[in-house]
């Protein structure tokens, strides 16, 4: 789907998937107007095919999109744009557990010319690919390197929009982090390089105690961090399931201490890729620790399950997170 300045939305087309002929003075490759998206369809174990709130998706592109000074798409046409990409895919919605198609909807700007303004042409396009687990080897703990020397995002930065340049800016750490024999990184706020902000392509939660009544805490969003929609529906899933819960500024010194004293249990990190997945230790130029017991934690493999109940239909969608599409 095209947009113009003066003309709005037009020319919405699907097309087979090929390259893209791109002119060397496109805007986008230099200065940067570029957002995505990232959703995921669920064959359920009744065949029928649904994804996982696209509504929230189509409300953090438009945040996005405002941030970057690009025009917001309306929240009905990204959904119908989800649903006739699905259905034309259906052959290829997987049905074994863990694994379901996903989309990646974006825009960027088509405009030509040099020049740093808002462009005033756009284009959104949604592509799918078929995905298995996330992490090879299953549900392993990732091990993670605490950033310090590097950040992700800044006060009054872009880190609360899903642009491309935040995913550029981070990829030097993430070098790092392989260099450290870590899997991820871990995000540090950029004033105090003290409060934990969140890893890669996930956000965190820590919880405090064990059983049914642990206390489930995911760092407050800062304005510097993604709200992962994933993080928002644990939020409520955890909450359902009798855990007391909370957003509060966690820093590296609490982490510590919580691992050291026993009250901190379990750490976990979620989103739309990985769902839940279990962090099992953490490097950083200052310290590096076992998180609890440095295997999955009870309260998160519980947690996990719930929500992959949800998303393959084999507990009730009490929320009406679930977009059925055929
Ligand atoms: N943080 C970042 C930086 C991400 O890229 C993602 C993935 N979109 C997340 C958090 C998790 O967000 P969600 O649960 O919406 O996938």
């Amino acid at each position: 789907i095209r947009w113009t300045e003066g003309r709005g939305w037009h020319d919405a087309q699907l097309v087979p998937y090929g390259p893209l002929e791109i002119d060397p003075a496109n805007m986008t490759l230099h200065y940067g107007q570029s957002i995505f998206e990232g959703l995921k369809a669920y064959r359920r174990a009744d065949g029928t095919i649904a994804t996982f709130r696209p509504t929230a998706n189509a409300e953090r592109f438009q945040a996005s999109a405002r941030r970057l000074a690009m025009p917001e798409l309306p929240v009905e046409t990204f959904v119908e744009a989800v649903e006739l990409l699905v259905q034309q895919d259906r052959d290829w919605v997987p049905s074994r557990p863990e694994q379901s198609l996903y989309l990646r909807p974006f825009m960027f700007a088509t405009e030509v010319g040099l020049g740093v303004r808002p462009a005033n042409e756009y284009l959104f396009m949604l592509i799918a690919s078929p995905a298995g687990a996330y992490f090879s080897g299953g549900v392993k703990p990732v091990s993670v390197w605490l950033s310090e020397e590097y950040v992700r995002a800044a006060p009054g930065g872009t880190g609360a929009a899903k642009c491309a340049g935040n995913y550029a800016a981070s990829l030097v750490a993430q070098a790092q982090a392989a260099a450290q024999g870590c899997d991820q990184v871990v995000w540090l706020d950029a004033v105090e390089r003290r409060w934990i902000e969140e890893m890669g392509g996930m956000n965190l939660y820590f919880v405090y105690g064990e059983g049914d009544s642990a206390r489930i805490v995911t760092p407050e969003l800062s304005g510097s961090l993604l709200p992962g929609i994933t993080r928002d529906s644990l939020l409520r899933l955890a909450a359902d399931l009798g855990h007391p819960t909370a957003e509060a500024r966690i820093s590296v010194d609490d982490w510590k201490a919580g691992n050291a004293d026993g009250t901190l249990t379990e750490v976990f990190a979620c989103g739309t890729a990985a769902v839940i997945t279990p962090v099992g230790s953490v490097k950083s130029t200052r310290a590096d620790w076992t998180v609890g017991a440095g295997e999955p934690g009870p309260v998160t493999m519980r947690l996990r399950e719930a929500l992959l109940a949800v998303q393959t239909g084999q507990a009730p969608d009490t929320h009406g997170w679930m977009h059925t599409i055929c």
